[in-house]
């Protein structure tokens, strides 16, 4: 199987030549996260190679975040490519030489890949990469959580740096290794959390009868909200509402004043969102009523739904077959409920978002921890083989892009 792969790939030679040094850098920004608008060393590291390289580059927005800018010709198109730079607030438990020297802080998304493959693309287009135009390379500050290419967008990237179109990539765990994965509308989806607090009355845990019981209406509140999925939202769509924690209480025998339901919402489109926001405040509103109790209701949208734009997936869908071969191509992958910020990107500019197959975690170097090679597992680590993959798509989709 991995013998048939590197027969249909057709990785560009100069960025094989320079997978050693794309590991090491790597390997150096792993062994240094940098948590969300922090990413400062990491910045400079961008920075300084793109600067190496002779490539123009504009900092400070978004905070850290770092453009190069890489011109040839006359035509006045242009095309941005993104990574994004920042870490997780997690400890890692690989002991391998590259594992993080940073406590509690940990390259767990692949983060520190996505950089290297972008720096990579960067490296060549810089030097032989033929097409007219423009090539943004975009490398975003605080993908986790804190909404970077927003605060990169705020900042005047699509005004800076105009650009017809904007692509993203994200490594795969459990995809193997070589094969991408992509589906044209909806891939990933928009995330919310809320924390509504029902305000009761307490009372002797004996004497009920002296209380508005902010559990008991607590309890029904997150029953009802489960027949949003199952009877308010047309079947056919996707959602999930979880209640994940329920704060109540400090003693056996007394009924609290409050409780506190906390947990998040996913669905693909913003309608359904729309529903389940609106049903959701109904219901407790109107069950807290009915218990006698009142409610406080906060919901808060953090990132929208990942949709990738058709046109440019079947683009992007060729430009994937001509590196790694059809049959490693799946142009209709699952989506996931799992988000990500590119998505504020698309919202503005046509695009695609691809994931990457990182594979199983054979290739994890020895010392590294017992658990799967997943996203946000302390035990993971990103596949260099990746590397000089990722770097040829990111390549050949900007040349033909700028060719069309
Ligand atoms: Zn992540
Ligand atoms: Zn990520």
């Amino acid at each position: 199987m991995q013998h048939e792969l590197e027969m249909a790939m057709q990785l560009i030679e100069p960025i094989i030549q320079f997978h050693t040094e794309l590991k090491q850098i790597r390997r150096d920004i792993h062994a240094h996260p940098e948590l969300r608008f922090e990413e400062k060393r990491t910045a400079d590291l961008v920075a300084q190679k793109l600067t190496e390289w002779g490539i123009p580059i504009l900092r400070g927005m978004g905070v850290t975040g770092v453009v190069g800018i890489i011109r040839k010709g006359s035509s006045q198109r242009a095309i941005g490519l993104r990574a994004d730079m920042d870490a997780l607030p997690m400890q890692e438990i690989n002991t391998f030489a590259h594992a993080s020297r940073h406590p509690g802080k940990m390259h767990a998304c692949g983060h520190d890949g996505h950089t290297a493959m972008l720096l990579g693309a960067a490296h060549y287009l810089a030097q032989r990469g033929e097409f007219d135009g423009t090539v943004y390379v975009i490398f975003q500050p605080a993908e986790e959580g804190g909404g970077g290419a927003r605060r990169m967008m705020d900042d005047g990237l699509f005004t800076q740096c105009p650009m017809e179109a904007v692509f993203g990539m994200h490594n795969w765990p459990g995809q193997a290794v070589g094969t991408f994965g992509v589906t044209p509308g909806p891939m990933m989806a928009s995330s919310n959390e809320f924390e509504v607090v029902i305000k009761g009355k307490g009372s002797h845990a004996a004497q009920p009868h002296r209380s508005v019981d902010p559990i008991m209406t607590a309890m029904q509140i997150a029953q009802g909200w489960q027949t949003i999925v199952a009877r308010n939202m047309n079947p056919i769509a996707a959602g999930v509402l979880s209640v994940t924690q329920i704060h109540a209480g400090s003693a056996t025998n007394v009924i609290p004043d409050e409780a506190t339901l906390i947990g998040t919402v996913r669905t693909f489109t913003t309608e359904v969102l729309d529903l389940i926001e609106h049903r959701m405040r109904e219901i407790a509103m109107h069950t807290a009523a009915a218990f006698g109790a009142e409610v406080e209701f906060r919901f808060k949208r953090n990132y929208p739904p990942l949709v990738n734009h058709a046109k440019e997936t079947a683009f992007a869908v060729e430009v994937m077959r001509s590196v790694v071969g059809e049959q490693n191509v799946d142009a209709n992958v699952e989506p996931t409920m799992g988000a990500e910020d590119f998505a504020f990107m698309l919202q503005e500019k046509p695009g695609c978002y691809v994931f990457l197959g990182n594979g199983e975690g054979s290739h994890r170097e020895s010392g590294h921890g017992l658990g799967p090679c997943n996203l946000h597992n302390p035990s993971y680590d990103f596949n260099d083989e990746l590397l000089p993959i990722g770097a040829t798509y990111w390549v050949r989709l900007a040349e033909s892009y700028l060719r069309t």
